[in-house]
């Protein structure tokens, strides 16, 4: 089983979509195993976007900035999701990064159409609701991160026979 991490950013919690976005992950199967509401500092947002992810070699300073600041606009809900292959099939449902490209049905897809051009012609990062680990390495990186061992459950759920395959 594999655990993955997401960030409902403050463009979420704005929005009041949270209960609908997480209804999609209850929805498939995945099980909640830690979530908390957090306002975190430069330096926490610093260490998740350039030093787990890498963000200014593959997206630039500019938009490292910009992200930056959209990030610290208001508290963020982090959540940890357990299920099978959890990272990718996150990945899958919330969609590629520019809300227009992202296939409806995709979360980002769904709530969101902003450009890559519009962004960058007006300086602005882009609100896409929600982040997702990119692959196990980051996940088991930011989940340590953004969570303490306490802070992380393991339960069983009465569906996870179906849901999850356990015997
Ligand atoms: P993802 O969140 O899809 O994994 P990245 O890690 O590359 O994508 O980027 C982190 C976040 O930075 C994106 O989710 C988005 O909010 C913002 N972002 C990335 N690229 C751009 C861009 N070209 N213009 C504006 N914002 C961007």
């Amino acid at each position: 089983m594999e655990r993955t991490l997401i960030l409902l950013k403050p463009d979420a919690l704005q929005r009041a979509i949270v209960g609908e976005i997480i209804t999609r992950f209850e929805r498939v199967g995945l099980k909640i195993v830690a979530a908390k509401v957090v306002q975190p500092s430069k330096e926490q947002y610093y260490y998740h976007y350039e030093t787990i992810g890498k963000m200014i070699s593959r997206r630039g300073q500019e938009v490292f900035d910009v992200t930056l600041e959209f990030m610290q606009e208001g508290p963020v809900l982090a959540m940890v999701l357990e299920g099978i292959e959890a990272v990718s099939l996150v990945r899958k449902m919330v969609g590629t990064t520019e809300p227009k490209a992202a296939a409806p049905g995709t979360i980002r897809g769904d709530y969101s159409h902003i450009s890559f051009n519009f962004a960058n012609s007006n300086g602005m990062s882009i609100p896409n609701l929600i982040h997702a680990s990119g692959d196990l390495d980051d996940a088991t990186q930011e989940i340590a991160h953004w969570f303490t061992k306490d802070e992380v459950f393991e339960y069983d759920t009465v569906h996870a026979k179906y849901t999850q395959g356990k015997k």
